[in-house]
């Protein structure tokens, strides 16, 4: 991966929104490979396709590409509030391209949020378009990566530097048995990885994890079994290769 934008693409373009706009998407037309089987390039839809951006050829995984100057916050503006709702209803939401880059047109994080991270609580609707605005009433969205845990934030890129290309393979895929799964099902696993992620260290005990329960009780009033539950979705990431087990109760993080 060449990590400087080619500026000769932003020729004719005046205003930075635009540059930024074209200088972006030719360098992942140029430089991303599909995280999800390897294949480079990845082709860009035809201008204003609603859905997504980027497709793999290969596997027919398809991309939206969000990109931002400096570090990206929490908050990423998205389109129209009703038509994401709608995409993930109807489960046709792209895995997400984060890309950050410098006033001098580098990259410096380039990380791939796999689609089956895209759940309903980190939809944010933002406030409608006032009256004066030419499109007034229109109401957009904001996505609150907050509420996304490690496991769904897959770097190609770090801070300047390409991951090894095997290791992203291996991170965007180990989670993909999410798909398959209804939302109660994927909002628990999201739940326990943000559980696991919020303890700091690499080894951690049971007791680490019962120290959610009030929490996890707040947000699933209705379940009784919340210890239960995270002892079901721990042996679920175990299998899944994303913690191992140790010892009985303690359970390391896997990292890759
Ligand atoms: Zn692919």
């Amino acid at each position: 991966m060449n990590l400087h934008f080619d500026t000769s693409h932003a020729e004719g373009y005046s205003s930075n929104s635009q540059k930024a706009r074209v200088l972006t998407e030719f360098w992942v037309k140029d430089n991303a490979y599909c995280p999800g089987c390897g294949t480079i390039p990845l082709y860009q839809f035809e201008n204003n396709r609603p859905v997504a951006d980027f497709y793999c050829r290969q596997c027919n995984e398809e991309f939206e590409l969000k990109s931002k100057k400096g570090n990206f916050t929490n908050t990423v503006m998205d389109g129209a509030f009703e038509t994401m709702i709608q995409r993930l209803e109807s489960n046709i939401v792209p895995n997400f391209f984060l890309l950050t880059y410098s006033a001098h047109w580098t990259v410096n994080n380039f990380i791939i949020i796999p689609k089956q991270f895209f759940t309903f609580s980190i939809i944010i609707r933002r406030n409608p378009l006032p009256p004066h605005a030419r499109r007034a009433g229109w109401t957009g969205c904001n996505i609150d990566i907050s509420g996304v845990p490690d496991a769904g934030r897959v770097h190609l890129v770090k801070n300047g530097t390409e991951v090894n290309r095997t290791t992203v393979k291996e991170a965007f895929n180990r989670t993909s048995f999410m798909r398959k799964q209804k939302s109660d099902a994927k909002g628990w696993i999201i739940d326990t990885m943000n559980c696991i992620d919020a303890i700091e260290k690499t080894t951690f005990k049971l007791s680490d994890m019962y120290a959610f329960e009030e929490a996890l009780r707040r947000k699933y009033p209705n379940n009784n079994f919340i210890k239960d539950k995270l002892r079901q979705q721990l042996q679920n990431l175990r299998d899944k290769g994303i913690i191992e087990f140790i010892s009985p109760g303690v359970y390391r993080k896997v990292q890759l």
